[in-house]
């Protein structure tokens, strides 16, 4: 059996068309399907909408959380929740084409356990999205050892071994798309073109990108801490020389206090490093604080189902 998450917050424009060209992309595929919709908080009609989807349709169950989690959450409620032997993660803003489902299960046939779907292009999105998305794989990928594939989204199929591997990673700070790859397997990608949003609004704006960016980096890479180190270490050193300058500067030539400059200057420029590698360090202690407290990823308000 075939299960499909689909993750949904405030998407009452888009789930009727999405669940009919959903349905008439998987009805073509010769294997059994559960659609598992994770309402996560939505504050519109997107609850009731999958309610009357679910009572027409057995096939469908909706999983209602408690509040709004977060995508990376909902897709982890999903993916506890689904049974399939092969299981795929797709948008309800149809931004991720239903009609490439039977590529991914063909190459699932062939052997593959990551299947996923690469975007070659990004109709009706912002030149600065797609530039700070492009910046966003090379920096990361340069950071850390495991290779996130760069223009991919959650849009993928995950075999069965795959989701038991995930399932078993109990981080709060769930960077989905560092654990897809984090867990290994063969994978394999396809491509499509991403169309733009069906109707509705996105839940992104920079503000989140750049806290999820955050994520991703602080996840994966230790790399800015000994960052720290490492300039921490070479303004020592500089500062060392400087001082040995002063001194022996001193001894010859008498000191008749003047370097205001230079002395506000080497003040501000240490205070200012210090400064962002504080910083660095809270972003890393923030999210050791988050996952010893060792909370429940969500809460389940109802799951739905005829
Ligand atoms: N989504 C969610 N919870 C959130 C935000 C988004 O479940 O807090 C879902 C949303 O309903 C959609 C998918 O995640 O199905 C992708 O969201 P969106 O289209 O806003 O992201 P984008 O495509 O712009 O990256
Ligand atoms: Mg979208």
């Amino acid at each position: 059996m075939l299960s499909v998450i689909i993750p949904a917050y405030n998407e009452e424009e888009v789930l009727e068309e999405f669940y009919g060209r959903i349905t008439s992309a998987l009805d073509k595929i010769d294997m059994p399907y559960e659609l598992v919709f994770v309402n996560d908080g939505s504050r519109d009609r997107t609850l009731p909408i999958l309610e009357d989807i679910c009572r027409q349709d057995e096939r469908a169950v909706v999983i209602d959380l408690s509040r709004n989690f977060g995508k990376e959450i909902a897709v982890s409620a999903g993916i506890d929740f689904a049974k399939g032997d092969a299981v795929v993660i797709i948008d309800a803003d149809l931004q991720d084409p239903p009609e490439l489902i039977p590529d991914l299960i063909a190459q699932w046939r062939n052997g593959y356990d990551n299947v996923y779907a690469r975007r070659t292009s990004r109709d009706g999105e912002s030149v600065l999205k797609k530039l700070t998305s492009y910046l966003f794989y090379r920096v990361i990928g340069r950071m850390t050892n495991i290779d996130i594939p760069a223009d991919t989204g959650d849009f993928r199929l995950l075999s069965r071994r795959a989701v038991d591997a995930l399932k078993q990673l109990p981080e709060r700070n769930r960077f989905m798309k560092g654990l897809y790859s984090w867990i290994g397997y063969p994978s394999i990608a396809v491509e499509y073109r991403r169309d733009p949003r069906h109707a509705g609004q996105t839940k992104w704006n920079y503000w989140k990108l750049w806290n999820f960016a955050l994520e991703g980096i602080t996840s994966f890479t230790e790399v800015p801490l000994k960052l720290a180190s490492y300039i921490g270490g070479f303004i020592a050193f500089a500062a060392f020389c400087f001082g040995i300058y002063i001194i022996v500067d001193t001894l010859f030539y008498g000191n008749e206090v003047k370097g205001y400059p230079s002395l506000i200057v080497t003040v501000l420029f240490l205070g200012g490093i210090q400064l962002i590698f504080i910083g660095i360090l809270g972003e890393y202690l923030g999210r050791a604080f988050a996952e010893a407290k060792q909370r429940p990823l969500y809460f389940v308000n109802k799951v739905v189902k005829k």
